[in-house]
Formats: C-alpha cells, structure tokens, sequence
C-alpha cells in the first residue's frame, strides 16, 4: 500500500548551470559514494551558506526514500520531459524549475505549460535573487496550492525535505484521485472517470467530424457465479473479465496498425459497478467497426475462467450506441448503448446489439407496464381465464389450466407473454401469483361443489415462485384455505426453472409432491435437457411445446420429436399433453401416436369462467358417447 517504500519519488530538474544541476544530482541521489564525489565540496562552498553536507551524509543510511531524478538545461526540453513521462504512464512528482535559462524560454513559461499539461504535478519555482514577483507567478501558473518558491543558494536538506514533502502530498493527492475515479477492484476507471472521458472524447469528435462508439458490456451469469461461488470468486472473475477486456482492446489495436477499428486505449475501458463494462472507441472508421470489436470482446469473454476447482464460462451481452446518430451527449450515448444491452440480452445472451430508435418506444411500453402493474392487484385488474385440456383417447374433459388476464385503464388488455418476464424481473410475480394459485383453486373447489367434472385445475408457476423456500408451504396453506383436493391441483413450471438449478428442483418438487399435488413440466422440448436428465425428477406430466405440435403437419424433424418425446413418456409412466393443437391433422397425428392430453384452440380457447362452467356442465350431460361425439358435444 505505501507506494513511498516502493517506488522511487521523480523529480523533474530544469536548470540551465550545469554545477547546479549537479548539486541536485548530489542531494537527489543520495548513496554514500555519489555524495562523496569529487569537486563536490567547491560546488558546495559555492552554491550552499553553511557547510551541512556532514549531517546529510551521516542520515544517509537509515533512509528510506530513493529518488529518480531527470535532468533538463531548457524549459522546452522540460515540457517535453513531462509530455513522455506522462505518455508513458510515469508522471514526475515534482519539477524544479530555474528562473531565468537564457537563451531559452523562462521558468514561468515552462511552469504555464507543464502546468497545462499536468494539473496534478507540484511545480518549484527556483530563483537566485528576488527577480519575480511570487504573487504575478502565482496567477499564472494555478492553482497556487500546488506552486512554490525555491531562493538560491539552497540549503541541500531544505531541497530534499521539500521534494519528500511535495512527493507526499502529490501521491496522497493521487491516491484519492485513484479511489474517486478508479475501481479498487480491478484498477479500470470507474464511472465518473468513464464519464469525463466520454465527455471529453466527444468534444474531440465533434471538433474533427469523427465518429465514436460507446460499447455497453454486461455479464449474463454473474449473479449466479456470486450466489454459488461467493463473492471472493465473483471478484476473481470480474479482474479476469477486466483483464481480458484490456488485452483485447490493446490486440485490436496492434493487429490493426493502420486503421484499428475503433482504436480504443486502456483507458477507455472502465468498469461501471457491478458486472457492467463499458469500451470507448473514440475514433471510428466505420460503425461495422463497433460490432467487429463487440464480437471480439465476445469471444475473448466466453473462454473458459478458472476458479479454484472450477470452470467457468461467462459471456457479455452488449449494446452499442454511435455518435452522431444515436445521440449527441455522453447521458444519451451511454443510455442508448445501455438498452441495446438490455435488448441484446433479452434476445439472446452472449450476442450484441447496435441501438436503434425502436429500442426507445419498446423501453417506454416495457416501464409504462412496469409502472401499472404495481398498482394492478390492488386495483381487481387481474382476471383468470380456463382452457380445457382434452383426453384425446376418451374425447372427455381431463382438466383445465388457469391462465392469467390483465386488463389496465391506460394499457387495455395486455397479452402474459409481455407482462409476465415483467412481473417477474420487478419480483411483482410473487404476489400475483399468489394470487393466481388461491383464485384458481377457489374457482376449482366451487365448481366441485357443483358437482361439475374439473378434473384437475393446472396453475402455471413462475420461476421466482419456484424458488421461494416457502413456496411449498404457501401452497399447503392456499390448499387448506380453500379446502380443495391436493390430488386435483398440477403445478406447471418450465423446463428452464428445473433445469437452472437441478439439486434445488428435486428438493422443491418433493417437497411440493409431499402435498399430494402433481407437477407439471410446461413447454417441454425448448429447455434442450435430455430426458434422462429429466427422469431424476418425481414430475407427473410433460407438456409438449406449440411449436412442436404447431409443425408436426410440416417439419418430419418435429414430428419425430413429438413421436419420441410422447414414447419415451409412455415408458416412464409419464403422463404428456400436448400443447396448441390448432387443426385436425394434428390432433390426428397424437392419436396416431397415443398421446394422452392436447389442449389448443381447434378444441377450446381459454374460456371466461362463465363459459368454462358451461362447457364442464356439457360434458357432465354428454354421458355415453363415442370419442368424436363427445368431443364435437363438448366443444360445440
Ligand atoms: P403456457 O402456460 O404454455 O400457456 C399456454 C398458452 O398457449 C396460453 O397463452 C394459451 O392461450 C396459448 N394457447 C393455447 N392453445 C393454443 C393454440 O392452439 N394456439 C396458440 N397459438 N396458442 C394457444 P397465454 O394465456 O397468452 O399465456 C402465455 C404464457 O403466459 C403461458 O404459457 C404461461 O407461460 C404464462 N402464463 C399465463 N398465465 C400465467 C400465470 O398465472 N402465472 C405464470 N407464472 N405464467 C402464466
Ligand atoms: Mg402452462
Ligand atoms: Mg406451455
């Protein structure tokens, strides 16, 4: 941590006396031999009053601070000096500047320019006699904090104290300055620091008509690599991800020398907070250029990253806004470039995606949902509507599923499909479907009391749901609230849900089995778990995705799928269902095939309650029949 053990402390040394700059030479290097050199003591009786070299050479043993002086004879030669240690990354401390180096420029100009250059750096004005007037300087060369005075002849302990003194604020300075605008972490500028840059980047952009891309990286899988691995890991993967973002910006720009696309420095990558990167390239050749380097980044993500025993594979998605066209300013840039992400991510994870204006109006809709939807239970918006599910071979009633409506004063009726991921990323889900599964059963408990043949009423269930530790519990206590069968209520959740945390799943599920329940895997065949994986789990139903039924009539591939997917069922006692059968040819096919359930429009849509009480009374009145009468009575 204490950078002064460590490093040398450099001073920069701007006089045009060549004796003088030995003297500094003398007290800055500070070895025993280097302060014994010959002619030293001539020098000494020149330039110092008193003789004091003794007392410097008798501490020098017990120091502990080294510095690397560099040597200058002109002020130009000193801006200079301060251009490349500042290019090379190696800013000097201090500059000690002479008054007067005839026939060059003077110290107050060199001052002005490295002060320019430099805000950081503490500039020492030396001078021989009273030839300047400190407070004239002062103005000049601000701020005055950071500029002071030297009177010729010095005393060589009063130069030394003095860079000791200056080194220490410059890097207490520094450091401070290192912990606003860098991460600790992984030493990458942090957000304000990106900011400045940006701001900067752009003002050079539009002075030379340039273009610029701002390239909005997040990780897909970090909260889980944090949630399974603990945070310590989750550290050690974000200093691996800001290492490889650096090697690939530098690569890029060594294998482009004539026109890296994008040309991005090391200082151009930042780390946002959290999981979020940003890449800055500020000089773009042409827009495809962006996603070149987006697809880079990529790929240099998605290696492999070692941590302790395990191996992991992260990937970003990332967005990308341009200057001029997806915005003027860095707010707008960054925004832009931050929902292209989101985009980017909703689509597929792992891929990237440039802004475009549509993005805004979908963003809108998506938090004007947001934004009603918190209100919605409260205000009765929402609303269960039932599809029946068909025993294909008997042409009777088996079930129903309860599906979720929203109908909103300001939205009208919104489709689940844009309102659930809703729901479910602002964790309103957990309520909802709360209240989904006690509505649900009510309704199923009412229509039994009727004497009407529900069968079995299926509830979808979210993954957020599904992952609540007491979600069994809550589903015991909603059965015995409402006093309905448990042998009548089949839970449906996604093959995804089981499948993104396996061990979790079979305890949750056994637990829930334990209910008396039965459970249902929905939109089978789109999660790509194997069935042997699946067999593990105490499920009692598959649902066999639409879009498998939807292209049995079409695609030989899915209607292999379909045929195997119900077989394989058959043998492990499995029961299946399938879903979104819109035409005869398909209900053809999965009784061709032996498949127990299908549910789709060509046999009922979902149904208002009203309309599915009416269609369970008709089946209790069909009676005796054969298949297809039963199904044509039933369906009307
Ligand atoms: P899902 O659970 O797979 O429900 C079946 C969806 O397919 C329903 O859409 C239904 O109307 C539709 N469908 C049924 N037959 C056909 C057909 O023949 N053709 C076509 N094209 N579609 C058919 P819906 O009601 O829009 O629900 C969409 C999804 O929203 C549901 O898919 C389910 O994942 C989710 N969802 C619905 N209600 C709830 C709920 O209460 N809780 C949760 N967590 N999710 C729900
Ligand atoms: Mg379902
Ligand atoms: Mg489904």
């Amino acid at each position: 941590m204490d950078e002064r053990k460590q490093t040398p402390i450099r001073v920069l040394v701007v006089d045009d006396e060549p004796e003088i700059r030995d003297s500094y030479r003398q007290i800055l290097q500070e070895s025993e031999a280097s302060l014994e050199m010959t002619g030293f003591h001539e020098l000494r009786s020149r330039l110092f009053k008193k003789n004091p070299m003794e007392a410097l050479r008798s501490h020098a043993a017990s120091r502990t601070t080294s510095f690397e002086p560099v040597f200058c004879d002109q002020a130009q030669a000193a801006v200079t000096a301060v251009t490349e240690a500042l290019a090379r990354n190696q800013p000097f401390a201090v500059v000690f500047l002479d008054m007067r180096m005839p026939p060059g420029r003077d110290g107050v100009w060199a001052a002005t320019q490295i002060r320019e250059l430099d805000p950081a750096i503490e500039i020492v004005i030396c001078t021989a006699y009273s030839d300047a007037d400190p407070s004239e300087i002062g103005g000049l060369v601000p701020p005055e904090d950071k500029l002071s005075y030297l009177q010729k002849p010095f005393h060589p302990h009063e130069v030394r104290q003095m860079t000791i003194a200056l080194a220490s604020k410059w890097r207490a300075e520094r450091r401070i300055v290192k912990l606003a605008y860098f991460d600790t972490l992984t030493g990458l500028p942090n957000r304000a620091q990106s900011h400045n840059r940006l701001v900067g980047a752009l003002q050079a952009a539009k002075e030379n008509t340039r273009t610029l891309a701002v390239l909005y990286l997040d990780l897909d899988n970090f909260k889980r690599v944090n949630d399974t691995l603990g945070h310590a890991a989750g550290d050690e993967l974000l200093c691996v991800v800001a290492e490889r973002l650096r090697t690939s910006v530098r690569y890029g720009n060594e294998s482009d020398v004539h026109s890296a696309p994008g040309s991005a420095r090391p200082g151009d990558i930042a780390r946002l907070g959290g999981d979020e990167f940003l890449v800055l390239l500020p000089n773009l050749r042409t827009t495809v250029d962006a996603g070149a380097v987006a697809e880079r980044l990529i790929l240099a993500l998605r290696e492999p990253i070692q941590l302790a025993s395990n191996s992991l594979v992260v990937t970003p998605s990332v967005g990308i806004a341009i200057y001029p066209q997806d915005g003027a300013d860095a707010e707008t840039l960054l925004r832009n470039a931050d929902l292209a992400m989101y985009f980017a991510k909703r689509r597929s994870p792992g891929t990237w995606a440039y802004f475009d204006v549509s993005m805004n109006a979908t963003a809108l809709q998506r938090f004007t949902i947001e934004e009603q939807l918190r209100g919605a239970l409260e205000r009765n918006e929402f609303s269960l509507q039932y599809q029946p599910q068909f025993d294909v071979r008997t042409g009777g009633v088996s079930g129903v599923e309860a599906l979720l409506r929203w109908t909103n004063a300001q939205l009208g009726a919104v489709n689940p499909t844009e309102f659930i991921p809703v729901a479910e990323e602002t964790g309103l889900i957990l309520a909802i479907g709360k209240w989904v599964l006690r509505s649900a059963c009510r309704q199923a408990q009412a229509w039994r009391a009727e004497g009407l043949p529900v069968g079995r009423m299926a509830v979808n269930v979210s993954g957020r749901q599904f992952a609540l530790a007491e979600f069994p519990q809550e589903v015991r206590g909603i059965l015995e609230e409402t006093g309905l069968d448990p042998a009548m209520l089949e839970l449906e959740i996604t093959e995804s849900v089981v499948m993104a945390d396996e061990a979790w799943a079979e305890k949750a599920i056994n637990q829930l089995k334990a209910l008396g329940i039965s459970l249902a895997i929905d939109d089978f065949g789109t999660g790509y778990s194997s069935f042997g994986r699946l067999r593990h789990f105490a499920v009692d139903r598959l649902k066999i995705d639409r879009s498998f039924v939807t292209s049995i009539t079409e695609c030989s591939d899915d209607r292999a799928i379909a045929a195997a997917i119900i077989a394989m069922s058959r043998s492990l006692r499995i029961n299946v269902t399938a879903e979104g059968v819109e035409n005869f040819p398909q209900l053809a096919f999965l009784q061709e095939q032996d498949c127990q359930d299908a549910q789709g429009f060509l046999l009922s849509h979902p149904l208002h309650p009203d309309a599915a009480r009416e269609l369970l009374r008709r089946v209790n009145e069909v009676g005796d029949a054969s298949r297809t009468q039963r199904l044509k009575a039933i369906t009307g």
